[in-house]
Order: C-alpha cells, then structure tokens, then sequence
C-alpha cells in the first residue's frame, strides 16, 4: 500500500488532521489503537474562551472561535451526528474576592456577563457568593466525534485499528517505510505517547495526570455547564454529568486515584442539593508541555517526518485550528505560527 501521509493516532488531532487532509482530496491512513484512556477520551470538551483564576481571555480565542465552531458544524454535516452544542458556563464565585474580580474583569471582557436573576439556580446547588456568565463557550460530544470519524474512515479504507511500533519504522530522505507500506510522510498525532517517540521525545514535554467521574443527577438542566471548583459538564444523556478535573504533574501511573474522587464527592455533596450517584471513574494523560503552546510542524533533520501535539488542556480549540495550517503547511508549504511551529526547538531536536 502506497499513500501521502501516514497519521499515527486519532484522537482529536489525529481526527482534525486527517480530516483536512481528506477535504484536499490526499491519500493517507490512520493507524489508532483505541486506548480507551486517551486524553480525548477522558476529557471533557469544553471550550472555554476565559481561563484561570484571573479569568484571562484565552490564548488566540478571538480567532479561535469562529474557526472551530466553523469546522466542527462541517464535521457535524459531514458525519450527520451532533459533535458541538453552545453553552453558557454559570461561574459559581467560590468567595467574595472571586465575585469582586469577576465585576472587575466583566468591565473589560465580553464574555463575561452578570446575570440578572442570581436566584436562578437556588433550588439544585448551595451558593453564597451569586454566578456571572461565560459566554459563548462550547462543549464539544467527543464520545461521539471520534468514533463517528473512526467509522467515516474505516468505510473509506483509510484506518487500521493496531498499535504503531517505532521499531519497524524506516525514514529515508524521499519516504518512509512502514511494514509493508510506502508513506511520503508520518505524522505523529499520539499525545503523550510523542515522549516514548525517539524523533520527538526531546521536545519539552510537560506531562500532567488528570480525572473525572461520570455522575448520574436528576434535576440539573443540561442547558449549562456549572463551575465551581469542580466543573459540570452535560453529556448527551439525560441527567448524565462529566465531574472534574484536577491536575497531577507528579505521578506514577496514570490510573484514577482514590484522594480525587473522595475530594469530589465531598466538593459535590457541598454544592449539589440533590442527590447524585457515582457511575464511572477515569483518568488520562494530557500532553502538556512548558510554554502551553502546541507542536506542530515537520522535523527539522527528518522532514518527512512530523507532528501535531502539546495542546495540553485546549485540544477541543487548538486541534482544529492548527490541524488546518499543518495540513496547508504539507500541501502548500504555507507557514505554520511560529509560536506552535516545532522549529522554534530546531536545535534540541537536532541533536
Ligand atoms: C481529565 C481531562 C479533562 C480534559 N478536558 C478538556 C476540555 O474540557 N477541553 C479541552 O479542550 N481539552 C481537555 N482536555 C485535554 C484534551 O484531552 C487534550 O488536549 C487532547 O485530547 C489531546 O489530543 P491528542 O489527539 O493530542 O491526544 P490523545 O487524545 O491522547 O490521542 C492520541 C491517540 O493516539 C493513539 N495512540 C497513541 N500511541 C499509539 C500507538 N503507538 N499506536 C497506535 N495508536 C496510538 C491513542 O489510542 C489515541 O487515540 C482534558 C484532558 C483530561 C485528561
């Protein structure tokens, strides 16, 4: 078998890129081993145009926005199932100073708002310091999307469902040789695994543990998501919720800890008036790395070789927008942001 582009992974950059690749008509194939703890897998899918504490506007939102909720309703029209829906996140202030800095920054910020009724939510959730609205933000139903993809390909013939070993790999200066297939290039799209991959593992890579719990809680609208501390997140099953997350830069394995879920119970129980049943546990691993900033682009001494990674806790935002300049940085050599552009570490990597 002979093709343009190896991908190796599909998760939401795997997704987006071989997507790209399939709108300009090239040949590739997709190899995925479907761990059922991939970061896509376990995340929640919120696009969040604030972040932090100091409720920041996101890195690039302005133009990230409008591009991803283009894209993803060409996926959605494509595949013909519902992969983004529009939310406003309720910012329950966990104090006063909280309420304060959010009046603060609501002055200068869009999308920030003060709502009108602060009662409103009074009956399912304990909150002594009232909410402010974050909007527009996006939930983005991977549960549905990555698979709805995975099938698109497997149809067309462009996926193997297997685990991509490193060791069979041979990169020559014109194509690489991959078992029994020819590729122009391979591009890596396997999230933290990138550190196990010898052509990238040099790359600053800041891996960090993170976990949810799946909630089944009657009685809370699935028109929000709900912040406080912990975020709420409705999934696209009735009365079903996304509970998490927390951050674990040291950590041995990447399985779910006991301290989350008692922390989270204990946190939800607080914050919820009704009654809520644990239904699931995860943990997975984002690919992370130092500046926040995602990789992407082709090896500096291998440039048949490339990458689309490090998106950290942004996938859902970031996946989509910089799939698109890799995909017209391959075909049409167009410049990749030199912020995200892997040549920024061109000497780490040469070496
Ligand atoms: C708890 C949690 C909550 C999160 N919430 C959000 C959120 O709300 N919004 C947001 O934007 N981001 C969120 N994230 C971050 C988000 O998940 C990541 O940014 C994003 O999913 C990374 O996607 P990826 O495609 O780079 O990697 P991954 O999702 O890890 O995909 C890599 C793929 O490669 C495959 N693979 C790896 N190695 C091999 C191999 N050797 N052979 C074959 N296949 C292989 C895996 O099976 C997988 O399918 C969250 C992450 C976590 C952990």
């Amino acid at each position: 078998m002979q093709v343009e582009y190896l991908i190796i992974g599909q998760g939401i950059c795997g997704t987006w890129l071989s997507y790209f690749l399939q709108k300009e008509n090239k040949s590739f194939l997709v190899i995925d081993d479907n761990q059922n703890d991939s970061s896509s897998r376990v995340a929640a899918g919120i696009i969040n145009p604030v972040t932090g504490r100091r409720i920041v506007k996101t890195w690039m939102i302005d133009e990230l926005l409008p591009f991803v909720e283009t894209a993803y309703n060409e996926l959605e029209n494509l595949l013909g199932v519902n992969v983004i829906s529009s939310k406003t996140i309720i910012d329950f202030f966990p104090t006063l100073q909280m309420r304060e800095a959010f009046l603060q920054r609501q002055k200068e910020e869009s999308f920030l708002q003060m709502p009108v009724d602060e009662e409103e939510f009074i009956n399912n959730f304990s909150y002594d310091f009232g909410f402010g609205y974050i909007r527009p933000s996006f939930i983005i139903h991977l549960e549905k999307l990555l698979p709805a993809w995975r099938n698109y390909l497997v149809r067309s013939g462009k996926f193997s469902e297997e685990t991509f070993d490193p060791a069979e790999l041979k990169i020559s200066p014109g194509e690489i040789q991959y078992k029994h297939l020819i590729a122009g290039k391979i591009i890596f799209c396997d999230g933290a695994n990138s550190l196990n991959n010898p052509l990238f593992r040099r790359l600053p890579f800041a891996l960090n543990k993170g976990e949810m719990l799946l909630i089944d809680a009657k009685g809370i609208s699935d028109e929000y998501i709900y912040k406080k501390g912990v975020a709420l997140v409705p999934m696209q099953l009735k009365n079903i919720f996304w509970a998490g997350t927390n951050y674990i830069w040291d950590y041995d394995d990447n399985l779910p800890t006991r301290e989350f879920r008692e922390k989270t119970e204990q946190q939800l129980k607080q914050w919820l008036k009704i009654p809520f049943k644990i239904l699931e546990h995860r943990a997975s691993v984002r690919p992370a790395n130092i500046e926040r900033r995602p990789f992407v682009g082709l090896h500096p001494v291998h440039p048949n070789a490339g990458i689309l990674n490090g998106m950290g806790s942004k996938g859902c935002s970031l996946a989509p927008y910089f799939a698109k300049q890799l995909a017209d940085h391959l075909i049409y050599g167009n410049r990749i942001l030199p912020e995200a552009d892997i040549l920024r570490f061109r000497k780490v990597l040469s070496q």
